[in-house]
């Protein structure tokens, strides 16, 4: 039986996205730390016996379903429990705001993720930020909403925490570079003609990271490093030429900043998304862990190498976006997710997914400084016109 002061001390945490690969690896560190964390909203959108194990398993305080038709199982299924079962976008919103969450881990994929986001960060709740998307979206309203309401975004996706780690203790000191390092996926030597017909089952076989089918295939084509080009630009502050991204194929070191007087720090590490989750929810603190520790023995060679922007369109297309600003990102997040979908269900090529993209990216309008109205309509009309240009390009 926990005391009341030592009730007060755990930190309650609300995970968007929990039976994903990063939210499953979060319940994996609450379980570890129940003198620490609790498990205080968890939240699914089609998953829902996953859920009802979790909520059973963790007791928290609120449960919701994003997929409403999957409502009435859940209600039923936690009807002798304490819980409180909501389902809905809007739900998702409106539960990050409640008063006693200290953390909102946002662990869902794609641009689901930036309402609730934006709902959390006014309602002053620290972010631990998993879903890269939304910086992808609308980081600019994304930073404003935060300096304006004083909240911490803590970066979990694992090149990021790198960073956050290597700047911890260097207050005052300017950034020359940010060298974001890339495992190159599993098509990193493929030819250009094995690149047009990689299939789905290929793609979905990530060499070091066990991670969600959407952000394994982003790694794939490499779109996962153009959008965390574009997720540094906006935690970190510095200018798109101040990115680097080196391919680095055993993923031991996360990622590197470079200071004024030519110094370079990095993060290591094995590949291991549960520790950057835990810095998320420990920062300033670090917690012990049982995690596997690099053996030295098994890690003779560290290899860096140029990542290969013609026969992987898509970094380039991304750093096209960042340069572009605007809506342009917002176009290209909504277009990736209408090609990845696709490519999951074998009605576009591997090849054919750059090239869509960028087709969508010279025929939608392009806006300067958008609103939020603005980045909703882009990206709903971004999936149409998406959709409309994905037929030519069938498998
Ligand atoms: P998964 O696909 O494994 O999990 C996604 C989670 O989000 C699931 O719980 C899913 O619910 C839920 N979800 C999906 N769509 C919606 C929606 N429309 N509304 C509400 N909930 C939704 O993804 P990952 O865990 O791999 O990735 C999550 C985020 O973290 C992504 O933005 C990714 O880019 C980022 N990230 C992931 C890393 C990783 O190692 N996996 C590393 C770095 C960043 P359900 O399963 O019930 O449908
Ligand atoms: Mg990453």
């Amino acid at each position: 039986m926990k005391t009341t002061s030592e009730k007060d001390t755990i930190k309650k945490i609300a995970i968007l996205g929990s039976t994903g690969s990063i939210g499953t690896q979060a319940l994996q560190v609450i379980k570890n730390n129940p003198d620490k964390y609790e498990a205080y909203v968890l939240t699914a959108n089609n998953r829902v016996e996953e859920l009802i194990e979790q909520a059973r398993k963790f007791q928290p305080e609120v449960v919701v379903i994003a997929n409403e038709d999957k409502y009435a199982r859940l209600r039923d299924a936690l009807a002798d429990l304490p819980i409180k079962v909501y389902a809905g976008p809007r739900a998702l919103c409106d539960v990050v705001a409640e008063t006693p969450i200290d953390i909102v881990l946002t662990a869902m994929v794609g641009y689901a993720g930036l309402q609730p986001t934006m709902s959390a960060i006014r309602a002053g709740k620290t972010i631990a930020l998993a879903n890269k998307e939304t910086l992808v979206v609308a980081g600019e309203i994304i930073n404003d909403l935060a300096e304006h309401y004083h909240v911490p975004i803590i970066p979990v996706d694992s090149e990021h925490s790198a960073i956050f780690q290597c700047l911890t203790g260097e207050i005052g000191n300017d950034i020359e570079k940010l060298i974001l390092t890339a495992s190159g996926g599993p098509f990193r030597n493929y030819s250009p003609e094995q690149l047009a017909t990689a299939t789905k089952s290929q793609a979905l076989k990530h060499p070091n990271w066990q991670m969600g089918a959407k952000i394994t295939i982003d790694s794939a084509s490499m779109m996962n490093k153009g959008f965390e080009v574009i997720e540094a630009k906006w935690l970190f502050g510095v200018r798109p030429e101040q990115i680097e991204v080196v391919v680095h194929p055993q993923s031991i070191i996360h990622s590197m900043v470079q200071f004024e007087d030519g110094a370079i720090k990095a993060q290591l590490g094995m590949p291991d998304m549960r520790l950057p989750i835990q810095y998320a929810f420990s920062y300033p603190d670090r917690i012990k862990t049982d995690f596997p520790r690099i053996d030295w023995a098994k890690c003779s060679q560290l290899t860096f190498e140029q990542p290969d922007t013609k026969r992987f369109r898509n970094l380039q297309l991304a750093y096209e976006a960042l340069h572009q600003a605007g809506n342009m990102p917002c176009i290209v997040n909504a277009a990736n997710e209408v090609v990845v979908a696709a490519f999951l269900k074998d009605t576009i090529s591997f090849t054919g997914m750059s090239e869509v993209i960028e087709k969508v990216m010279n025929k939608m309008p392009y806006i300067h400084k958008p609103s939020y109205e603005d980045y909703v309509l882009t990206d709903q009309e971004t999936r149409i016109v998406t959709q409309e240009l994905i037929s030519p390009y069938k498998f």
